[in-house]
């Protein structure tokens, strides 16, 4: 089920390749300041609540830097394995705040935080962060237009979970498409 995913090391395999791609298509595109050719920067993160033995290559961030010597401006790919600044899995977020979502008698903060040792100010802070910052996001409004209309704006980020349970025959491929839609709203 969806909180045995977080100890799937295959769903991160399969992130850190979308990443990689996302990465390639925006190097394709050139620098978006001056457009010239951008060059790999990657570099390896600690991102925590993700499996234990995870292999340190699929903990890098793609990033990219300009090649002008005048230029040098680093450019962040938008990535499914990490939200923006935030210290743990997008991943490790996105299934905490939908466990809640979907049933918080079973699923308290507390327990959620010491199921899957996770401080609870940093679950209260997602929870948060998807009822009041999220829905008003850049990232959102785009997406809202190629997503269902049942998707409200409320009880966010389970809604597009749910939506896409409809079209998806498991929670891995419906928590890829899920990351890989949220992977535009956190390019910092
Ligand atoms: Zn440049």
């Amino acid at each position: 089920m969806l909180a045995q995913l977080l100890q799937d090391i295959s769903l991160f395999r399969v992130l850190h390749q979308i990443d990689k791609d996302l990465a390639s298509a925006c190097r394709q595109a050139g620098c978006p300041f001056c457009n010239s050719p951008l060059h790999n920067a990657p570099y390896t993160r600690k991102p925590r609540g993700g499996p234990d033995c995870i292999p340190e290559e699929y903990c890098v961030r793609q990033s990219l830097c300009c090649s002008k010597e005048e230029c040098r401006r680093r450019v962040l790919p938008p990535s499914c394995l990490f939200f923006g600044r935030k210290v743990y899995w997008g991943a490790v977020i996105l299934i905490v705040t939908t466990l809640w979502q979907q049933n918080p008698r079973n699923y308290s903060i507390n327990m959620l935080a010491r199921k899957f040792k996770i401080s609870r100010n940093s679950v209260v802070g997602w929870i948060d962060y998807f009822r009041d910052v999220f829905p008003k996001s850049s990232g959102w409004h785009r997406l809202r237009g190629l997503i269902s209309a049942e998707v409200s704006n409320n009880q966010l980020p389970r809604m597009l979970v749910d939506s896409f349970l409809k079209s998806h025959t498991s929670y891995f491929q419906v928590l890829v498409k899920c990351l890989e839609c949220l992977a535009f709203d956190h390019v910092t």
